[in-house]
């Protein structure tokens, strides 16, 4: 009959291993915590494939610039710590009101734009033999916050560091919205930084949460759209959105988890 070996137990394994359930049961429920508090942005891809907004210089839909920059953005904010939600990246939202209800539980709603100018600061050139409209008056981004929408403190924050954040790294606003002309007449809200005031401007005074639209730049601009095709500037403004959205709404996750 065979006796069983007695167990010989360590007196300091017991301590190890119950030091160690409690070390991942500290990073698990921190991770959990970092789950629960993660912040959603909802990136907004303006326009559609049916309504794809501005022509460029080049003939390039204004969608194809806002999506790509949206997939851009989209990994930065998640290396951030953020949970992203793409709004219209299928091309299929026509219905603004279905973007901003689409978004509801988010934290923050940007909506990603290139820009254009009025149509009397036109002018044409030919390219590979078809006329397309350009203007090289204007250069810049600027970004639109509205007073109607329910956070307008932290939208004019987030704003304005979107603004600062693109000027550190050597981008120039646009003050060509303020001009008194017709389709115009943007009030400034922060000049410096290419902020204006659009009050009517849909998604952001229908979106339940702080907003704001970002003009990246100016597409129907020869020099600038070129810039802007350019996959390091999308990594630059990607770099500045995130870097300011983790400046204006990140704290409120420090607050709130105690840190
Ligand atoms: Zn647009």
């Amino acid at each position: 009959m065979h006796t069983l070996p007695k167990i010989r137990t360590n007196p300091h394994s017991h301590w190890r291993s119950g030091r160690l359930k409690n070390f991942f049961l500290a990073i698990g429920a921190c991770l959990l915590s970092q789950a629960a508090l993660a912040l959603t942005v909802a990136l907004d891809v303006g326009h559609s494939l049916d309504y794809p907004g501005a022509t460029s210089a080049r003939g390039v839909p204004e969608f194809q610039f806002n999506l790509a920059l949206a997939n851009t953005v989209k990994p930065v904010l998640e290396r951030l710590g953020f949970t992203v939600l793409m709004i219209g990246d299928h091309g299929n939202m026509t219905d603004l009101r279905v973007r901003t209800r689409s978004a509801k539980n988010a934290d923050f709603f940007l909506s990603l734009h290139h820009d254009s100018v009025q149509p009397q600061y036109l002018s044409w050139w030919s390219l590979k033999g078809k006329m397309q409209a350009y203007s090289d008056l204007f250069s810049g981004f600027s970004i639109f916050v509205s007073r109607a929408n329910p956070q307008p403190k932290t939208s004019f924050l987030c704003a304005c560091g979107i603004g600062e954040s693109l000027r550190h790294r050597g981008f120039k606003p646009t003050d060509h919205h303020a001009e008194a002309v017709r389709g115009e007449n943007r009030q400034f809200a922060n000049r410096l930084n290419g902020v204006f005031y659009f009050d009517d401007l849909l998604v952001l005074k229908t979106a339940s949460q702080a907003a704001a639209l970002l003009e990246s730049g100016i597409i129907v601009n020869r020099a600038d759209e070129l810039e802007l095709q350019d996959a390091t500037t999308r990594n630059t403004i990607a770099e500045a959105v995130g870097d300011a959205l983790d400046n204006c709404l990140q704290p409120g996750v420090r607050l709130r988890s105690g840190k």
